[in-house]
This record gives structure tokens, sequence and C-alpha cells, in this order.
């Protein structure tokens, strides 16, 4: 399929009545339809409601800058190496043969959505081609470091890509040096002290002011119409959360002026959001403090995280909806990792554990609440997460679980499974779809026939809950986990921009004598 349509055409292009291209917009009128529920005396009783939207989308993709904090770990050097090798369409021998570049786990760019029937059966086209949205290829990098080493030395240290391929890489990588960034050594472990020879000096207001003029700098020198900035460094503890500190967003600013108690995530996320740029958080930890998230509420950005939803974590929001939805009951889930790389060894740490042990342990939680057949009120499985860090395997996580469940008249199921993984190469297509559905967001307005004023989604972008381990999503929703509710919301977003109803899979034109 061809990568990235030319602005103004559309690889897919809907005749409907509902749907108005004009030069600047996709225009959809759209049905919404929900249910409300009450019981009396026994009985649900269930309203179906329609709300009327329109969706607009801006068509016009602009030019995409992607600053990454931790440029030069693993994630970092290895996307923008995978970026660098599909843009010059690199091969490579390996022992099995030639391998050529390509972005196999990327929700967008490597899996498909069904159109409708065709002459020849049914149509599928990548998500890509739904609605214009930026190709990866196009998408230019910088970032911050607080190691100096420049990006195809980094790529070297990481051990992720096949050798004949970083040398291809090299001229290019090493042309790319980290900014200098902001590291305050009692959020990450101790044993990351020897790498940071790349830091900033000042106090954090000023710190904090010299990333605003890193995001300017390079969007002038690069020629970008927009940036979004991610962060894929290191796992921090958590914050402490403390009124008069970080809760609102006026007493964070004034914490920034003169306290303490605040991690370079959230110094990050505040000069991106006061840059008007859109921040995603990688990580596990709460970068996102109140104080933040009503600041980006009141600059109109997005944010959204929280950590990368890979591996054990992606399976698990599988296999327990799988097992939930067949009415299965599990009854303890445990889950060991091991693994070799920078961030193995900074987990190693018990306070970075502790954010990485808490993302990783909501996820099962809507689905068991959503069974009450199953689960009585407040029940839910046993739950463990192990991480170990052992150098050897390198960025190869091992991931192993056991899953038991009941089953019917007091059986037993057990699963057990073992996974053997790239870590980089798995979040490396994540990072890739979490920038360019948050820009595809930032082009879509909506309206209803109540409310005819245009909008944009949620300063909270909840829709990148697919790409999550530990969705953040706004205040008073609910937060979902399972795998298909996720894509679903996905799928049927976009539909609903290009004035398509939900897929439904009913079948019924099969069903029909
Ligand atoms: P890594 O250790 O290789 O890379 C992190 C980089 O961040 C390092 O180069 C380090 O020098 C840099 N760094 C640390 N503190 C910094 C700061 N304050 N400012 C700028 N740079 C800083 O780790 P990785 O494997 O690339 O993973 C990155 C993050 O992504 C980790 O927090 C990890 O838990 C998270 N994550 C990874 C996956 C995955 O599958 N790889 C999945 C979920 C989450």
């Amino acid at each position: 399929a061809p990568a990235g349509g030319p602005v103004g055409s559309d690889f897919v292009r809907v005749k409907s009545p509902d749907v108005k291209y004009t030069e600047e917009h996709i225009e959809a009128r759209y049905s919404y339809h929900t249910a409300t529920v009450s019981r009396c005396r026994g009985t649900y009783t269930v309203t179906p409601r329609t709300t009327r939207f329109t969706f607009r989308t801006q068509r016009s993709v602009p030019k995409l800058g992607v600053m990454l904090v931790g440029w030069g770990g693993n994630n970092g050097t290895t996307v923008t190496a995978a970026v660098l090798a599909n843009k010059l369409g690199l091969s490579w021998r390996t022992r099995t043969g030639v391998k050529t570049a390509n972005y196999f786990g990327s929700l967008l760019q490597a899996s498909t959505v069904c159109l409708g029937m065709g002459p020849d059966g049914e149509v599928n086209v990548p998500f890509r081609d739904l609605l214009p949205m930026v190709h990866p290829n196009d998408i230019v990098f910088d970032g911050w470091d607080i190691s100096s080493l420049d990006l195809g030395r980094a790529m070297e240290r990481a051990q992720v890509l096949d050798w004949a391929l970083q040398e291809q890489l090299r001229p290019h990588m090493e042309q790319l040096k980290p900014r200098p960034s902001i590291y305050i050594p009692e959020f990450i472990a101790a044993n990351q002290e020897q790498r940071a020879d790349n830091v900033l000096m000042g106090s954090k207001a000023e710190q904090v002011e010299q990333i605003r003029k890193d995001i300017r700098d390079f969007k002038k020198k690069s020629g970008v119409d927009k940036v979004i900035v991610l962060w894929t460094a290191n796992t921090e503890r958590m914050c402490d959360i403390v009124p008069g500190v970080n809760d609102t967003a006026a007493t964070l600013l004034a914490t920034i002026q003169g306290g303490s108690e605040v991690s370079p995530s959230t110094l990050f996320a505040v000069a991106s959001i006061q840059e008007g740029c859109a921040y995603i958080n990688g990580s596990p930890q709460n970068t996102f403090v109140p104080g933040v998230v009503e600041l980006a509420m009141q600059q109109g950005a997005f944010i959204g995280g929280d950590d990368f939803k890979s591996g054990q974590t992606k399976v698990k929001s599988v296999l327990v909806d799988f097992l939930v939805s067949a009415g299965l009951k599990p009854t303890s889930i445990v889950s060991y990792n091991h693994l070799g790389n920078n961030d193995g060894r900074n987990l190693s740490a018990p306070q970075q554990f502790r954010s990485k042990e808490i993302s990783k342990s909501n996820v099962v939680d809507d689905m068991v609440r959503s069974n009450n057949v199953l689960y009585a009120p407040g029940e839910k499985p046993d739950h463990c997460v192990v991480i170990k860090y052992v150098p050897n395997v390198g960025d190869s996580k091992r991931a192993m679980d056991e899953y038991t469940s009941e089953i019917m008249m007091g059986g037993t199921n057990t699963i057990v499974m073992h996974n053997t993984c790239e870590d980089s190469l798995l979040a490396s297509p994540i990072i890739l779809d979490l920038v360019i559905l948050t820009e595809l967001c930032q082009r879509i307005t909506f309206c209803t026939e109540e409310d005819p004023h245009f909008q944009t989604f949620h300063s909270v972008l909840s829709v990148l809950s697919y790409l999550c381990k530990a969705p953040l999503v706004p205040e008073g929703a609910p937060v979902i986990n399972s795998f298909f509710r996720q894509r679903t919301c996905i799928e049927n977003l976009m539909r609903a921009c290009l004035g398509l109803p939900p897929q439904n899979h009913m079948q019924l034109e099969h069903e029909m004598q």
C-alpha cells in the first residue's frame, strides 16, 4: 500500500449525504447511540438515546516534530533508527536471510480495518488510510538525554538492532545529539548516576525555561509545524501529591519557582503544555499530578499516558478479556519478568519498581468489575508482579505468566505462558502510534445538535488507552483496559469521523435466505 497520502487526496472516500468534503475538512454527521438504565423492583429499564454529532477532521497533515525525553535510551534510539531505516528503504543480511525495514507492531501502519464488501469480498485497509494522518517516515526527531552519547553510539550501547543495519545507519545517527536534560537524582535509581553527563544547571524554573527554549529552537531549525513531546526516559519514583504543592496548576507553578517535590517528568510536562505541545508519558510514574492535568485543561493541550502497553500487559488485557467474557473466572494471575537492559537496571531499585508494579497491577480491574456473575462486589483475583534484572538477557525481555481460573463445577484451568521478545522493538511502533494518533486528534473537532459550538477532545486524551498500561482518563470517566474495547474505540471513532456506523460484526447480510 502507498505510504501517506498527499494533502487533499483520500485513500478512502465516503459517498453519503451525511459526509461532506471541503478543501479544509471532512465533515460527517453521525448518530451516536447510547442507553441509560434504571432499576425498579428487579427489572432493569433500558432507554436508548441518540445524540447527533458533527465531526470535522482537518485534511491537511502537518509536518510533525517529535521530541523524546530519553532520546539516547533503547526505545529512543530504536524508534529513531527504525524510522530512518524505513525512510531510506534499508535492508540488511542476518544469519536467517535478508530483512527489510517495516512497521510491524504498529496499530496504525500494520493492522487493518474492514470497510465493507467489494466485488471480491471483504475490503480491508490499513488504519493509516482511513483518515489523513502523518506517516512515520515524515516525522522529524529531536530530544533530550542525561547521557551525552550521540545516537550512533547510543544505538550501539542499546544492543537492539542487527549489526549490519547499525553499520548502515551510523553515519546518519551519529549526527543526532541529545540536548542536555533535567536530572534530579532522587527520582531515578542511583545506578543511573554514571550516565548523567549531559545535564542542565540552574533552578527548576530556569530549567523549565530552557526546555521551552529547546522546543522553540527545534521547531525553528527543523521547520516542523507542530511538536509533540514524549517521555521515554527512565521510570521515576512516584511523586507525593501534596495539597499546596502540586494539587492545582497555580500551586504547581509556584512550587516550580521555589519548592521541592517536582519530578523531571512533571517539569517536562509543564514546559510542553506551556509551549502548546501535547505531552505523552511512556513510563509508569505519576507525572500527571493534579496540577499538570489542570494546567493542560487551562491551556487546551493534550496529555496522554501512562506507560507503554507493549508485551506482558498487552497479553494480559487480551487473555483476561477472553477468560472473563467467556464466563471463566480468573482467580490468580502471577507475572514474572526478567530483563537485562538499562530499563531493567533502573527498575531493580525498589522505588522505581514500585511505580511499575502499580502500573501493571490494575489492568484487569475493569474486566473483573464488569462480571457480577463471577465476582462478588469488591472481589478480585490474586495478582502478583515480579521484575528481576538479569544483565545477560539484554533487551530480550522474558515474561512468564500463570493464569489460574475456576471453571465449571469447581474445575481449575491453568494457562502458563512464556514470552521472549526484544522490548524496544515492541515499544517503538507504540511510540509512533501514540504521536500519530495524538496529532490526528488535534485535527478533529466535533459538536452536537444541543451544543453547536465545535470543541476538541478532552485534554486528557483517553483514546490513547489502547497503547497504555495504566490509561489516564478524564476525571469521572471509566478506565478501560480491555484490549478489544480499546481497539474498537479507536476504530469506531475514526469511522465516526467518516460518518460510518460502528463496526458491528453482525453479518446479517449472510443470514438472509
Ligand atoms: P533506557 O534506560 O534504555 O532509556 C532511558 C533513557 O532515558 C536513558 O538513555 C537515560 O539516560 C535517559 N534518562 C533518564 N532520566 C532522564 C531525564 N531526566 N531526562 C532525559 N533523559 C533521561 O530505557 P528504555 O528501555 O528505552 O525504556 C524507557 C522507558 O520506557 C522506561 O521507563 C520503561 O519502563 C518504559 N517502558 C518501556 C517499555 C518497552 O517495552 N520497552 C514498555 C513500557 C514502558
